[in-house]
Formats: C-alpha cells, structure tokens, sequence
C-alpha cells in the first residue's frame, strides 16, 4: 500500500544567535491510510518540531533544510504556500494542546467553522452553517444551533477541544494531526475526547499521526510507535511490539520513567538518568551514549546503524548489529 505520508531523511534547523540548533535530523517514518502513528520522546526530541514541518509551520529562524514529505503522492517541501494553504484545513487538520491559541476569541465557534468550510469545499454561508452544526453535533456538543452563535470563553475547556476537533474535521482531513490533545484537560474529559477522536476515525477513515508523551494515550490509540531522541527516530514499531519487545535502550528507558498501562502489577517509576543533549552540537556517534548503560566504545565514535528486528520493527543501536558481537547478544538474551 503507498504511504498517505512519508517523511524521508528530515532535516530541521533553527539558526540562532548562539549557533544552530540541528532539531530533526534524518527522520524517516511512514503513515499509511486510516493508520494512527504515535509520536513519543522527551521535550526536545524534536517530535513537535516534525508534526509542524508536515504543515510546513515551522517558525522562524528554523527552517526545513533536508529531506522530503510526501503527502498523498505530492511533495509537500516542493508545495507553494498558496496550495500549502489549501492542504491544510482541507486535507490535514490539526489540534493542539490547547484550544485558544488555535481559536479566534473575537469570532463565534459557528462562524470560524462555517468560514473553513466555505473556504476549502466551496458552500454558500448558509450550507457552510449547517455544517457548522452538523460538526458539532458529531463531536457531541449538546443543543449545536444555539451554541454556533457563542464564542470560545462561552465553552468549557473540554468543550473548546470538541469545537477544535469539529474544526479540524470540518473538511474531512486525509489527516489529523493531533499535538498533545488532551494534555490540559482533567482525566474523564480526556478519555471522552479520546473516544470521540477513535470513533470519528473508524467513522471518517482518516489518518491520525499523534504527538505525546503519554504512553496510556499511545496504548489506547495507536497503531504504530515512532520513538524520537535528539531529533532521530531510534526506534519503530507496531504498538505492542514497542510495550512488549522494546528493542532500543532509550525506549526501555522511556517505558520504565512514565507510568506503562501494559505494565503487569505496579512498579516503580525509574528516571532515565542524565540529560538530553546539546542540539547546537551533532553528536559523532549515538546521541545517547553518554546516557546508556549499554554504551559501547564504538557508539560514541560511530552513528548506529538502523536494524531490522521484527516485522515493521525497526531500532537504531549497535547492540543490534552482529558487528557488536558479545555485547549485543547479552543484551538481546536478558531482553
Ligand atoms: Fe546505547 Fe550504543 Fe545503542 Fe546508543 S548505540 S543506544 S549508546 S548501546
């Protein structure tokens, strides 16, 4: 099946006064039709930085310096703004973490709705409107006629995040790209939005690439984990795989410092120890080897290669490398 995105060798660069900071470098993953890709990592591990690059929303002084997206058999790097503006909205919606930096406070929910529609599918205001209502009808906002003519402090915070993603889905987007969604919000509103995102998605088909750092969020919803660290993909995999067979030592780390849903019984949480990197430098060889209790001589000298450990399971470590030798067999036994 042809991807509906693919992302191959991303590079992102921020060029401030105190140096450049190399945010994604060389990322390449895939997200094929109605599929849902969780994003996952720390702050800083450049997977925020990626979801706005496919919108090609990068702010300034970053830029995209590599690579290519292809979205639906077109290069979106290559695309002029005026069609890029055309794809977003219309073929890629997109929800954030929180709703009023998305939404117009000085506009009713009804007319910044009607206005995306009218905009990309070419209504009359009046149909425009009644699909206005029609959207919040279907992310389950009670009595939609009257509440299309409200403005956004008028909603509760789990009600702003259903008119965002009644927004985001007015066009019926290819897809979502979803930026942390339910992180402000309480833990039942949370799992209602979740639901709703899930059963839109089998409802509409789309696509959802998911950006968190809540594995319960990834557990419940997605399909496939992409794990980033120091602006790389160092591991990929389909969701039970990454909980269950975790290849890479970063995201065993990563598993054992946020609280696992797929974990049996309780444990406790471990920090990973350490910090993330300094991006202004590109390491010379694994970007985590200062913080790897596996850490090898060859891993801060040369970049890991990326290995094949399982169906659609991909990791970027030497212990997975026959060349690792020793090393690497032990790691794989007591794994
Ligand atoms: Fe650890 Fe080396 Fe693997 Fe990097 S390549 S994760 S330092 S073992």
């Amino acid at each position: 099946m042809q991807p509906l995105l693919e992302i191959i060798g991303l590079e992102v660069n921020f060029y401030t006064h105190a140096g450049v900071v190399h945010a994604v470098r060389g990322s390449s993953f895939a997200v094929q039709p109605g599929e849902t890709v969780a994003l996952v990592g720390e702050s800083g591990s450049g997977k925020g930085v990626t979801a706005l690059a496919v919108m090609r929303l990068v702010p300034r002084p970053g830029r995209i310096d590599g690579g290519r997206i292809r979205f639906d058999g077109r290069d979106l790097t290559a695309s002029s703004d005026p069609e890029m503006r055309r794809v977003r909205g219309a073929e890629i919606g997109m929800i954030f973490q929180d709703p009023m930096s998305s939404l117009n406070p000085t506009m009713t929910v009804g007319r910044q709705i009607a206005e995306m529609v009218e905009k990309h599918r070419g209504l009359s205001r009046k149909e425009a409107m009644d699909r206005a209502a029609e959207m919040l009808a279907l992310v389950g906002i009670p009595n939609p006629r009257t509440r299309l003519g409200q403005y956004p402090h008028e909603f509760s915070g789990g009600m702003r995040q259903r008119v965002m993603i009644a927004m985001a889905l007015a066009c019926e987007p290819k897809l979502l790209i979803a930026d942390e969604p339910t992180t402000s919000l309480d833990v039942t509103i949370q799992a209602q939005i979740l639901d709703l995102m899930a059963s839109l998605q089998s409802r509409l088909g789309m696509a959802i690439l998911l950006i968190t750092h809540d594995l319960g969020i990834v557990a419940r919803l997605a399909d496939r984990v992409v794990v980033m660290y120091a602006g790389q993909v160092v591991e990929q995999a389909p969701v039970d795989d990454l909980f269950h067979v975790t290849r890479h030592p970063y995201s065993r780390a990563l598993l054992r410092a946020i609280p696992n849903p797929q974990a049996e019984g309780r444990r406790d949480l471990e920090a990973i120890p350490g910090s993330p990197p300094d991006l202004y430098r590109e390491p010379e060889g694994c970007a985590f080897a200062p913080r790897c209790a596996f850490a090898m001589e060859v891993c801060a000298r040369f970049a890991p290669p990326e290995v094949e450990v399982g169906a659609h399971h991909v990791s970027r470590c030497w212990l997975l490398d026959l060349r690792a030798g020793q090393w690497g067999r032990r790691f794989l036994e007591a794994n």
